[in-house]
């Protein structure tokens, strides 16, 4: 089974998909980690963040343990990520690591942007998971802080506006709901209630599948 969830930054999804990959024992990949990876590798190349060769070179170069450094959730590796995630040839350097990831046979639950509508159009479910600009900023701000990166709620509100935008206007795979994803609205939600949430939908999908 493939689960795919796509959702702007701090909606929740990435809690939800751990969640949702833990209830049914399969492999979840944060893809958001790849263009993370990417952008910390140009960076350490000592490239300006808009060289896309640069941003190319490192995407090829990508291995599944670059993922793990914990300083690729720092807020700045997050704007610089969604620069060069506007690049297409770094988006398709990335491909086949998210097919290859899905195709495990356990069975995969991965996160994104363009995970329903362009890496697996074919997944069994397709969840959106959203929330208002300013209570995702509310959480941004909170997890910052915890992580002793504590900024001003509205720098965090804008940055979030800014990805937002950057996100959803490039021509390369934005961040868009496939036609046939569930929306999942978690604003007046707390991770429980959307974890629950997550859930019910996935298993109210896999109902009317096998209705079919
Ligand atoms: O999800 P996260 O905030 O870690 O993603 C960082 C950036 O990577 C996003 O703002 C987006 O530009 C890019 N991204 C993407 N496609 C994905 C996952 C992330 O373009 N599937």
């Amino acid at each position: 089974m493939i689960i795919a969830i796509d959702g702007p930054a701090a909606s929740g999804k990435g809690t939800v998909a751990k969640a949702i990959a833990a209830h049914y024992g399969l492999e979840h990949l944060d893809t958001g980690l790849l263009y993370r990876a990417t952008a910390a590798a140009v960076r350490k190349m000592g490239a300006a963040a808009d060289d896309a060769q640069a941003g190319l070179r490192a995407a090829r170069e990508l291995k599944a343990g670059d993922l793990a450094d914990t300083f690729l959730r720092n807020r700045h590796i997050g704007e610089l990520a969604s620069i060069i995630a506007a690049f297409p040839a770094v988006r398709e350097a990335l491909i086949t690591m998210q097919r290859d990831f899905a195709a495990r046979e356990t069975g995969a639950v991965l996160d994104g942007r363009d995970i329903g509508t362009f890496i697996c159009p074919d997944a069994d479910v397709k969840l959106f998971v959203t929330a208002s600009p300013e209570e995702r900023a509310r959480r941004r701000t909170l997890e910052l802080e915890a992580r002793g990166e504590a900024t001003p709620y509205g720098e965090v509100l804008a940055d979030i506006r800014k990805r937002d935008e950057r996100d959803s206007g490039r021509s390369a795979a934005p961040l868009k709901m496939a036609e046939d994803a569930v929306l999942l609205d978690t604003t007046e939600l707390d991770a429980q209630a959307a974890i629950a949430a997550g859930i019910a939908a996935v298993e109210a999908v896999l109902r009317s599948q096998q209705g079919q």
